[in-house]
């Protein structure tokens, strides 16, 4: 066996209704004395509620998704101006994001609230948008010091999006295990992910304001996004990325209804996965699993229903082409590409 794995250093607290001693007891640990708070419109109540005891010199609520470049720079300017000393973002991954748009100028600590599955408090990946073009990269600097996971804080997340969040969550786990970084460990990290979410979601579906399927859905999160983080993107995350970016689609809900298109095509190529993932998803095969769980799920179909328009899947397909990762176990033709955005943009069931 001879594999290098990188592992992030990051604090994981769990604490089902005790977010905010626990966000109190890292801020301690830093030593922070003029925190700024970001949580966007939605995500005010539970920062008030989560933050009250913390020495807060700006709360800043202007967030948007996929982090705007003006967005970005009007938050650093805000924490250049009070001076602050460290960062508490409270919010999905857009105020994840922010947060880390300004770490990466500022080199600011930031501790993670998470209230979604989006899973960005445990990568070191930021991402910025200029003229409607996405740019990502890695750097350690933003990579949070701390998360503070309380599934309280994720009751009022509505279904609907819980359900889109929690997919986008399980396509980390699927697309790691043959990512371009897979190897044992960040495999282990992912199937164990896809067991949680898959007993978590319908829980969450069921019974919204329920804590055991969200504290099954916030930790299989956590799961797949350090396994994303340790694996990096393969093939699924390639085309949504493509796809949001031309399109302007939603993020979690183009996940769900591209995973499955991707798992049909690259799971012959992937045996001995494939069996994993099947186990974790309480199904006789990877594919059948997904199916049910979508099912019970009531997950999103088409991408024609999240806006992408049909004229597009030809020049969809071969930016897909160029950005595949090498290493994809089927060969990503342009045939084949076009063909998965087609059965995609339909809805139609890839089995
Ligand atoms: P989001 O953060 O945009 O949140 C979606 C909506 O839900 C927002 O309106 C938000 O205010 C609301 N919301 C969040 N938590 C809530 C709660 N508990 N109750 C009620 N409403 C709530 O969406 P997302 O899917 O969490 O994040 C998507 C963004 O994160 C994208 O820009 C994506 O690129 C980025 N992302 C980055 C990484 C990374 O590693 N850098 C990983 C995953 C996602």
């Amino acid at each position: 066996m001879r594999f290098v794995h990188d592992t992030l250093p990051q604090r994981v607290r769990f604490a089902s209704d005790g977010a905010a001693e626990g966000l109190a007891a890292e801020v301690a640990a830093l030593g922070a004395r003029r925190v700024m708070v970001i949580a966007g419109t939605s995500e005010q109540e539970p920062a008030a509620r989560v933050t009250a005891g913390l020495p807060v010199v700006h709360r800043h609520d202007d967030v948007v998704m996929h982090v705007p470049l003006e967005v970005a720079q009007r938050a650093r300017a805000a924490a250049a101006e009070r001076d602050v000393d460290a960062l508490v973002s409270v919010g999905g991954g857009s105020t994840t994001g922010l947060a880390k748009a300004v770490a990466l100028t500022t080199g600011l600590p930031i501790i993670a609230v998470p209230t979604t599955y989006a899973g960005s408090e445990a990568t070191a990946v930021w991402g910025l948008t200029d003229n409607s073009v996405k740019t990502t990269g890695t750097d350690p600097k933003v990579l949070p010091r701390a998360i503070v996971y309380d599934a309280a804080l994720t009751l009022s997340l509505p279904v609907e999006l819980s359900v889109a969040s929690g997919l986008n969550a399980l396509a980390h786990c699927v697309d790691s295990l043959w990512a371009p970084r897979a190897d044992p460990i960040n495999q282990a990290l992912a199937v164990e992910g896809a067991r949680a979410l898959r007993a978590g979601l319908p829980l969450v579906a069921a019974a919204p304001a329920g804590m055991d399927g969200r504290e099954q859905a916030l930790y299989g999160a956590y799961l797949s996004a350090s396994a994303f983080a340790s694996a990096g993107s393969g093939l699924h995350h390639k085309i949504c990325h493509v796809l949001g970016g031309m399109f302007n689609l939603p993020h979690a809900q183009t996940h769900a209804v591209v995973l499955p298109h991707v798992l049909a095509f690259n799971a012959p190529g992937v045996p001995e996965v494939e069996r994993r993932l099947a186990v974790a998803l309480d199904a006789p095969t990877a594919d059948e699993g997904l199916a049910r769980l979508r099912e019970r799920l009531n997950a999103p179909h088409s991408l024609r229903e999240l806006g992408m328009p049909s004229d597009g899947i030809a020049e969809a397909a071969k930016a897909v082409v160029a950005a595949a990762p090498a290493g994809n176990p089927r060969p990503v033709t342009l045939d084949a590409i076009t063909e998965l955005l087609r059965t995609a943009w339909e809805g139609t069931d890839p089995r």
